[in-house]
């Protein structure tokens, strides 16, 4: 139940994602979480950093799409924006929204990571579809206010984890 919770990789931030290792494991497509992990949460506009690593991501071949739970319109203009394709609404952790990212990148779960800064949303969902998890720190402390209610339970199931040995 609790390995469920468990990301197969931890980083600071995307900027530390090492795309020869993700080839190297067969990964074709990143499907990344938008608020607080590519950007802070709520925040439009895209600085020179990401667009850079976004463009750095697109050149290296791989196929990102956003998968949010945040809004429609926030997240589909700033998709447009980034050039990168995007579900919104996507009720994470259900897997049809991941589902639906795969069918918009046109791959398999077993060439797909999946880039998020929640464990109860990116990871538990992206681990049932049976992707590639990757655990990020959140870009800023604000956040929805359901996510901070969910942020105390989180922690609870960090040190639950750790213990297990099952976060580092
Ligand atoms: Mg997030």
């Amino acid at each position: 139940m609790l390995k469920k919770f468990s990301p197969d990789l931890i980083l600071d931030s995307i900027y530390e994602l090492n795309l020869k290792d993700l080839k190297d494991k067969g990964i074709k497509g990143i499907i990344t979480d938008l608020d607080n992990t590519l950007v802070a949460w709520n925040v439009q506009q895209i600085e020179e950093p990401l667009k850079d690593w976004l463009k750095t991501v697109k050149e290296a071949g791989f196929k990102v799409c956003i998968l949010s739970n945040n809004s429609s319109g926030r997240v589909e203009e700033f998709a447009a924006r980034a050039g990168v394709p995007a579900v919104s609404k996507a009720v994470k952790p259900r897997r049809g929204g991941f589902r639906r990212a795969l069918e918009q990148m046109g791959l398999e779960t077993s060439e797909t990571a999946v880039l998020g800064d929640q464990l109860f949303t990116d990871i538990l969902g992206g681990n049932r579809t049976g992707l590639y998890t990757i655990l990020v720190t959140p870009l800023s402390q604000k956040e929805f206010f359901g996510t901070r209610i969910m942020r105390q339970v989180e922690k609870i199931l960090i040190r639950k984890l750790k213990e297990k040995g099952l976060l580092y």
